[in-house]
């Protein structure tokens, strides 16, 4: 059916809309590929965005770097056929404007690109006076100030509507994931960041299908806004992500899935609980702090007695036989060595500092 102006959908109506869920291709390779993904998608009616990537920054040169501006016609056409906007990712001002020209409605800046200040201040430099909307993916590394670096540079260009997408980070060695969550990043840069969308990007972060489903509901458990998954009309035969991409049959599955959990509930028995279980909190971490506090006052003792008699700080031993103390206590507890080392990692330098100043006192 013809939809009438005040029926259609507009891009801010989309891209406000919760959870906001964009998928497709991660390269456009045929228009035939193209069309007939977008349709599959459309027909889950699950989805809100189509995406494809037309310029591909590969790692290492000779895979696939993307069909190029041939594409974006391909990319107008889904648009018609399935009424859905479309995104790409954008690296250089010419595939801006190339983006723009063919009615390109959102674009994505890839982790590649946030990683370098010149690209992105070129892009933010392209923008400058266009009314579109821009996602910004989390850069390879673990750094949350490049990533924050670039927020700044396209809101300095005009651009009113920024949002972030969480796509893990690269980590040597290998782990079960292609790029390494570290949830603690994006929920810091989402407290930065408050009323900025912060999508997540199962597929970049698994690099496999049998763990995507688990990843897109824990970002959906930690209140992300939506997903971004890739998906493809024959998985197997992708030209770039072949291992992550799933049919868009699967992606309307998995989507429907998830269990989608709200923030907040207007139920007072639940906001009465939840008080009273936070006051229970916030008093055994007011006791933490006093016996934290305590114990650092002990090991000032043992510093002063330290340093009367010239002993180093750091006893190896020591130290040992106090983990193997934790670990054994831990177990017992529920808590798992990983959370038990770090936690006497942080109390134990701590301690050193105070010791150190003691003895340089
Ligand atoms: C992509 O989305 O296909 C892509 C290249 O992702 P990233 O920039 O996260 O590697
Ligand atoms: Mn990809």
């Amino acid at each position: 059916m013809e939809q009438t102006l005040e029926q259609k959908q507009t891009i801010a109506d989309v891209w406000n809309k919760r959870p906001l869920i964009i998928s497709g291709p991660c390269s456009a390779e045929s228009e035939e590929q193209v069309l007939a993904t977008a349709a599959g998608l459309a027909a889950t009616g699950k989805v809100d965005m189509l995406r494809a990537g037309i310029w591909k920054p590969r790692t290492r040169p000779g895979s696939f770097e993307g069909i190029g501006a041939k594409g974006l016609p391909w990319m107008q056409k889904a648009k018609e056929l399935t009424g859905l906007p479309v995104a790409v990712e954008v690296a250089t001002s010419k595939q801006v404007e190339d983006a723009l020209h063919f009615g390109v409605d959102v674009l994505w800046l890839g982790a590649r690109t946030t990683v370098n200040p010149f690209s992105v201040q070129e892009i933010a430099d392209a923008l400058r006076g266009v009314d579109v909307p821009v996602l910004i993916k989390n850069p390879i590394n673990p750094d949350l100030e490049l990533w924050i670096g670039a927020v700044e540079r396209i809101a300095k260009a005009g651009i009113k509507n920024i949002g972030l997408i969480h796509r893990g980070f690269s980590s040597y060695g290998n782990t079960e994931f292609r790029n390494a969550p570290m949830w603690h990043l994006a929920i810091e840069m989402k407290r930065r960041n408050p009323d900025m969308m912060l999508i997540n990007d199962p597929s970049h972060i698994c690099g496999n299908r049998h763990m995507l489903l688990d990843v897109a509901q824990k970002a959906i458990d930690l209140d992300f806004d939506g997903l971004i998954i890739e998906s493809h009309i024959d998985p197997d035969n992708a030209w770039s992500d072949a291992k992550q991409q799933v049919t868009p049959e699967r992606l309307g599955e998995m989507v429907g899935s998830i269990h989608w959990r709200k923030e907040d509930t207007a139920s007072e028995e639940y906001h009465a609980a939840l008080e009273k279980l936070r006051q229970q909190i916030n008093q055994l971490d007011d006791e933490l702090m006093q016996i934290l506090g305590q114990r650092m006052k002990i090991s000032e003792k043992i510093g002063n007695y330290k340093k009367e008699n010239s002993i180093t700080i750091l006893q190896t031993n020591r130290w040992n036989s106090i983990l193997e103390r934790a670990f054994a206590a831990g177990a017992k507890m529920g808590l798992s060595n990983e959370f038990v080392t770090k936690y006497f990692d942080a109390v134990h330098m701590e301690s050193i500092n105070h010791q150190n100043k003691i003895m340089n006192s």
